[in-house]
């Protein structure tokens, strides 16, 4: 065994291999993967192995069909068989809100030019015969799903990997992972110690004890599943060809060919955990006592849908672990605390994803990015606040609600709250409806009385007509809205101006009680975040940015070294902040200060330390409402007193209490874009209407990148479009627009109905030189062509008088 490598994969399972196998692509031959057992002792070598390709998410539509189109080009490839069969698979609505959502992923399929279609009843029939469609308002086809062998395409990998240079060494457990003084790694092993520069935690069941070896948790809780294969099915034996799968999501089960009978498998509602703390270390090809009793609801489903499988004895019962993240998305990516640690774990449908995933991993490891925006899969969307107790409650949710729609705009309840900050039960006894951001309570909108809870659903739900209320509030008056959920950074010493000039792209402030908004740019060029930066003494700045983002932007802050003397403080965590903002924002503050917020004396972009109802607040003259407004940023301790000041204000301006739904409204009514809507590292300044904020007469992080790049023509731009929603509901995010003729012409990044000015608004990427301001275009809301417009400007203050009145 060689005693350095580049990079050490720690796990031989479907996801490991692939990643050895797509870093030795890119062209790091000096790899090594570790495998405790033979390849395949995890999850791996018992599953189902179905593929698909379309996800209610883009970019996983995106990885999923690349890995179900790379499978055929690895045996070509290696030689090595990867058992595909590719029947195709029957997608199966029952409901209104299902059927919403095929067509919505037809559509979707259309734009990427994906293979994903409408079929009639009749067609459905004659590709399976055995299927009883009634009951069924809508069947979408998609002619490249089916199945593949787990096996197979695990060896298939590991083989086209060690022919580009890669070794692997089974039955060869990693126990322990060593950090050097210089940032490299010892992994260890019973057959000796390599060196290298990158781990990559691919350990799968086992991915929580080998992150331990390096120190981390990872969020993350096996379960049980299972599925059963019958005897030989006659229709199934005399068919004459494969059979296509079926998705019969509202059934809660799947349903496929194997053999001459059939393979179901389900989620049940009466889930079991498996190996809560810790998986045996000894562990491999063992299965658990079946247990079909739990899954027969689900069963009985399938069988009425498939009367055929009710004929067949069954052969072979399967109830094997799988490991979970508390969304049900894998954790990936570097973990922000280590250099040089990556993980790729928790991957629930490994085989529809393995070659995606491990083509980002071998991007991000080998160029530092990884070309897709990843921001919904990485690791740092979880923080020590996701511990075993919410880890487990979500799983439990996930588990058990596998197949159910995922609306636009849900908040699931399960594992909450989390964590909350000391007005939480202040907003509840005022009929706040609470999401989950970044772990904490925040307030979405505000009930007319305590308790309601919100409805889910494609259309506009209960939530609507109060945020709508919420909105007109703050333009006619005032509103209080809770910005708790910000990240708080605070540099501090004689390099503090230093260190923000090289990480930001714009010129940082000089003079003391001035902001400025500052982009962080991405390794490839791209938009990584924005930031509100303001100085705030001589040697000390404030630096606003998202709390989403926090462990995601912490990989930035760490590539630019602190000056000597110079101190950083992620703050999030002890302060808590508001937005004052309307119309009457100024009168409200005036009334609590004795500071002068008179447009001369504290005009926009400005900030100053003041005292507002007897509270120490930094005060920022910017609002991401587009309107007239005020940040305070408090500590944690005075948040109930300031608030409660601010919200009895505010009720005798008659405005009030403002919640996070009624901000997306307003910011897409201002066509302000927000960080991983439109923010993203995909897209480039140019494209999101933020190159006048990259300054190129300074140096900032990644400028080489950007500057490749700079002059380039837009791919697409930042638009905003008014929309005819004339079905009861308005555009949520990924919806695709394409011409009237049917040319793909862009995809929407948010939607909102804009209250004030009246209209329903999307903020959408479009594709330069195909639709330009004043074109007409059509966004398929609930998968319907729905008529819409570009806007030249933003329908609100366009001028921007509000904001600098
Ligand atoms: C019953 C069942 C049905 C399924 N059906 C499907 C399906 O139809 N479609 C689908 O896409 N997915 C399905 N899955 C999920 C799929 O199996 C997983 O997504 C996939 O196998 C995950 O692969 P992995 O490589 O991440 O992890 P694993 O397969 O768990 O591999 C991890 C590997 O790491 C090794 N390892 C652990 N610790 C160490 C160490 N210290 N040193 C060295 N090596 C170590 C292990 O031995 C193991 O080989 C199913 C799962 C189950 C349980």
């Amino acid at each position: 065994m060689k005693t350095h490598a580049q990079a050490v994969v720690i796990g031989g399972g479907l996801v490991g291999c692939s990643i050895l196998y797509h870093l030795a692509k890119l062209g790091w031959s000096d790899v090594v993967l570790l495998e405790r057992d033979e390849l395949t002792s995890g999850s791996t070598w018992h599953a189902a192995a179905n593929i698909h390709g379309l996800h209610d998410n883009t970019n996983i539509s995106r990885i999923q069909h690349y890995t179900m189109n790379l499978y055929k080009e690895l045996e070509a490839e290696t030689g090595q068989g990867c058992g595909v069969f590719q029947p195709g698979s029957l997608y199966l609505a029952q409901t209104e809100a299902r059927e919403h959502q095929l067509l919505l992923q037809e559509a979707k399929a259309r734009y990427y030019g994906m293979n994903f279609h409408k079929i009639s009843r009749d067609e459905a029939e004659r590709l399976h015969p055995l299927v009883n469609f009634d009951g069924i308002r809508c069947i979408m086809y998609e002619p490249d799903g089916g199945n593949v062998d787990p096996s197979g395409v695990t060896m298939a990998y590991a083989a086209g990997a060690r022919a580009r240079g890669a070794e692997i060494h089974r039955f060869t457990p990693v126990t322990a992972t060593v950090q050097q003084p210089d940032g490299s790694w010892i992994v260890e092993t019973p057959k000796g110690n390599i060196q290298t520069e990158w781990v990559i935690n691919a350990a799968g069941l086992w991915g929580r004890e080998v992150a331990r070896l390096a120190g981390i948790e990872l969020p993350l809780m096996p379960t049980e599943h299972q599925y059963f294969v019958t005897e030989t099915i006659e229709g199934v034996a005399n068919a004459g060809r494969r059979l296509p799968s079926v998705a019969d999501r509202d059934g809660e089960y799947y349903l496929r060919q194997e053999g001459n009978g059939l393979l179901i498998g389900a989620y049940e509602k009466d889930m079991r955990f498996w190996a809560e703390d810790e998986t045996p270390g000894g562990f491999g090809h063992e299965l658990f006592a079946d247990d079909l009793d739990r899954i027969m609801d689900n069963v009985m489903r399938a069988m009425d849908r498939v009367p055929a499988a009710a004929e067949a004895g069954i052969k072979r019962v399967i109830n094997g672990p799988m490991i979970w993240s508390p969304d049900s998305s894998a954790l990936f990516g570097p973990v922000p605390e280590l250099k040089g640690y990556f993980c790729c774990n928790g991957i629930i449908p490994g085989f529809s994803q393995s070659g995606g995933l491990g083509q980002m991993t071998a991007e991000w490891i080998v160029t530092g990015e990884s070309s897709l925006d990843m921001f919904g899969w990485d690791l740092a969307r979880f923080g020590t606040w996701a511990d075993k107790k919410f880890t487990k409650a979500r799983v439990q949710d996930q588990y058990a609600n596998r197949f159910s729609i995922h609306f636009p705009n849900e908040e699931r309840s399960a594992g909450r709250p989390a964590r909350v900050r000391p007005a939480y039960e202040m907003q509840k006894g005022m009929g706040a409806v609470f999401g989950l951001n970044c772990g904490w309570e925040h307030p979405l909108w505000f009930a007319d009385e305590p308790g309601v809870k919100e409805t889910n659903g494609f259309t506009r739900q209960n939530w609507w007509k109060p945020v709508g209320r919420e909105v007109r509030m703050l333009r006619d008056s005032v509103g209080v809205l809770d910005i708790s959920n910000f990240a708080n950074y605070f540099i501090k010493g004689p390099g503090a101006f230093d260190w923000l000039d090289q990480l930001l792209a714009n010129k940082i402030p000089t003079e003391v009680g001035r902001s400025c908004l500052a982009p962080l740019i991405g390794v490839r060029g791209g938009v990584a975040g924005d930031f509100t930066v303001t100085k705030l003494a001589e040697d000390e700045y404030m630096m606003v940015g998202s709390g989403l983002a926090e462990r995601y932007h912490r990989r930035f802050f760490d590539m630019v070294p602190l000056p000597a003397g110079t101190t950083f403080e992620n703050k999030t965590d002890v302060i808590c902040g508001y937005n004052v903002a309307g119309p009457k924002a100024r009168d409200l503050l005036q009334r609590l200060t004795n500071a002068d917020l008179s447009n001369e004396a504290f005009r926009f972009m400005r900030s100053a330390r003041i005292t507002v109802a007897g509270v120490e607040v930094v005060a920022l003259r910017v609002s991401f409402t587009g309107d007239l407004g005020w940040e305070l940023h408090c500590a944690q301790e005075d948040q109930v007193t300031l608030y409660t000041a601010l919200v009895e204000a505010a009720r005798e301006l008659g405005g009030g209490p403002v919640g996070g739904r009624a901000l997306a409204s307003l910011r897409i009514e201002k066509g302000y874009g927000s960080w991983g809507r439109e923010y993203s590292p995909e897209y480039w300044p140019q494209e999101l209407g933020l190159e006048r904020l990259v300054k190129m007469d300074k140096d900032f992080l990644n400028k080489a990148a950007y500057a490749a790049l700079m002059d380039r023509a837009p791919r697409e731009q930042l638009r905003i479009l008014a929309v005819e929603a004339n079905q009861n509901a308005d555009a949520s995010g990924g919806e695709p627009i394409f011409l009237p003729d049917g040319t793909p012409a862009g995809k929407v990044s948010s939607g909102a109905y804009g209250y004030h000015v009246d209209k329903s608004l999307a903020l959408a990427m479009i594709k330069e030189g195909v639709a330009k301001p004043g074109d007409a275009v059509e966004v398929y809301i609930l998968g319907h062509p729905h008529k819409a417009v570009i806007l030249s400007e933003p329908p609100f203050d366009p001028s921007g008088e509000r904001l600098r009145g």
